[in-house]
């Protein structure tokens, strides 16, 4: 695979590709072979100031907040539009960064163009209310874009990622700063050349490449940010909750799961099969909403397993830019230890190995971080590998007797995410997925995501919604507005 090296990618700040303060850079690696892909400015916490100052100004005396709804929107279909015309590029360059099949880079490309198409409709649509109230007057409500926000994204989904933050935000009338996750920015470089072509005013649409220490956590902690939108780990969440607290901040946050996927003795058998895998092991199963608990009837425990384990041989590892490739390689070196360790720490709890659990035996795979998908059996719930995110492709088979059984086990996290459902009585999918805690639940499906619908989790999954109408509501201050149609002094003194 040829290596493009190019001049250092640098970052956006007030309408201009700046290199970090300090000069700092950072390579980023292909993590399929190794290979470089580019080298990134590194931002510091100076950078970050800058792009806040930046967006600061914008949205106190820009013209960005006088700009009709009508404007915004069509700035937002140029940059579906924009990203349209390079899906090919986007696309291979997403799967150079992160790993992952060219089929799913694919999609998230459409998706996020799809993303900044569904948010330019809606930047038309916000509106306010009028009350009746006990008095001689006009009360009305308006909402009204929050200021600033900065937006901190992971590394499993860098272009859609940064397209659920920027649409909503946009729309709204907000100016930001974008980081995405040091090992991942590639993508989010090239999506701020499509704004920059946009048009979008100088100063509206920031991006720092950087770290979470320092140019991230300054980003959390400014008094000059109204608002932080994060999605990454559980732990960072809570570091990101803290230090928002200074100026109090608006925060949303999507944070981990340990999702269950459930499948009763009912269900479509084939169909269950393919969801329980796919569940499991999409995008290397480094997907918050991964299906990493699969929940299985006892009495179709054995056939389900065996039918799994059937089909795992249909995964095929390699990098993702190769043709037929089901399973790419771990983003990091680091990370692929992270879920060795927990397959290390799942075989010392005493689960059963069916399947994976090391790296892949063909040579040509050794450049990159890859790693068998693996399924464990007869996990307890109270194993960490029951317990904890792993984020790779891990999955933990857990056998239950009966619904109610079903119910607890999978609400036994605090975690409160998504959740799948497996049954052909529509009776009973309805009375279960009624039951679950989680945000985002699945019936006979595993994984579709819409941009139209909410997406966030209960519990420790995180705060507030992305997508559809409540997205947009994350990033609009509501204020109300009394109008007096007396027009005698009110007399009080
Ligand atoms: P993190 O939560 O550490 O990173 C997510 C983003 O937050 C990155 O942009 C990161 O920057 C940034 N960040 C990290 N620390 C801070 C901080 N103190 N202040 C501000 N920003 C910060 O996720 P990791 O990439 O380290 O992955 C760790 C685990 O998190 C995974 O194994 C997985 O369990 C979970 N995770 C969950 C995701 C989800 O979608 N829910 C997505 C990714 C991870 P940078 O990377 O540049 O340092």
């Amino acid at each position: 695979m040829a290596t493009t090296m190019t001049a250092t990618k640098t970052q956006f700040i007030n309408g201009a590709w700046q290199a970090s303060r300090m000069g700092a850079t950072r390579e980023i690696r292909d993590p399929g072979n190794g290979e470089l892909v580019a080298v990134v400015s590194e931002a510091t916490r100076e950078d970050a100031r800058l792009a806040i100052q930046a967006a600061r100004d914008a949205f106190d005396q820009g013209p960005w907040r006088s700009l009709p709804a009508l404007d915004r929107a069509k700035l937002l279909f140029k940059v579906a539009e924009g990203i349209r015309e390079r899906a090919d590029e986007l696309a291979s360059l997403e799967v150079r960064s992160c790993g992952k099949p060219l089929a799913e880079a694919e999609y998230d490309v459409a998706d996020a163009a799809n993303c900044f198409e569904f948010y330019g409709g809606l930047a038309t649509k916000i509106h306010g209310e009028t009350m009746q109230v006990p008095a001689n007057g006009i009360s009305f409500v308006v909402r009204e874009p929050i200021g600033v926000c900065g937006q901190i994204i992971p590394w499993n989904y860098p272009l859609l990622m940064a397209a659920w933050k920027l649409g909503p935000a946009l729309a709204a009338g907000n100016t930001l700063v974008l980081k995405p996750s040091e090992l991942t920015p590639l993508t989010a470089i090239e999506l701020f050349k499509i704004l920059e072509t946009a048009g979008f005013p100088p100063g509206v649409v920031n991006l720092i490449t950087g770290p979470g220490a320092g140019a991230g956590e300054e980003l959390a902690e400014s008094p000059f940010v109204d608002k932080i939108a994060f999605t990454g780990g559980t732990v960072t969440g809570r570091k990101i909750v803290q230090a928002a607290t200074g100026n109090l901040k608006r925060a949303t946050l999507e944070l981990g799961g340990k999702n269950p996927n459930i499948v009763f003795e009912n269900a479509d058998f084939e169909a269950a099969v393919d969801g329980a895998l796919f569940g499991a092991f999409a995008n290397q199963g480094e997907v918050c909403t991964a299906g990493s608990r699969l929940l299985v009837q006892r009495s179709i425990h054995r056939k389900l397993v065996d039918a799994m384990l059937a089909k795992i041989p249909r995964i095929k590892l390699g990098h993702g830019l190769e043709a037929g490739v089901k399973m790419g390689p771990l983003v990091s070196e680091a990370h692929r230890a992270k879920v060795e360790s927990y397959i290390e720490i799942g075989r010392n709890e005493g689960a059963r190995l069916l399947c994976g659990g090391r790296r892949p035996a063909d040579p040509d795979l050794a450049r990159g971080w890859f790693l068998e998908p693996t399924i464990f059996d007869d996990v307890t719930p109270g194993m960490r590998v029951a317990r904890e995110e792993i984020f790779g492709p891990v999955l933990s088979v857990i056998p239950f007797d009966t619904e109610a059984d079903a119910i607890r086990i999978a609400n036994d996290t605090e975690y409160g995410l998504a959740a799948g459902v497996w049954t052909q009585d529509i009776t009973q999918a309805h009375r279960v997925v009624r039951e679950l805690r989680a945000g985002i639940t699945w019936i006979n499906t595993y994984h579709p995501t819409y941009n139209e619908l909410p997406w966030g989790g209960y519990k420790q999954s995180g705060w507030g919604r992305e997508l559809g109408l409540h997205g947009i509501e994350a990033y609009l201050e509501i204020k109300q507005v009394n109008v007096n149609l007396d027009t005698a002094p009110i007399g009080w003194y």
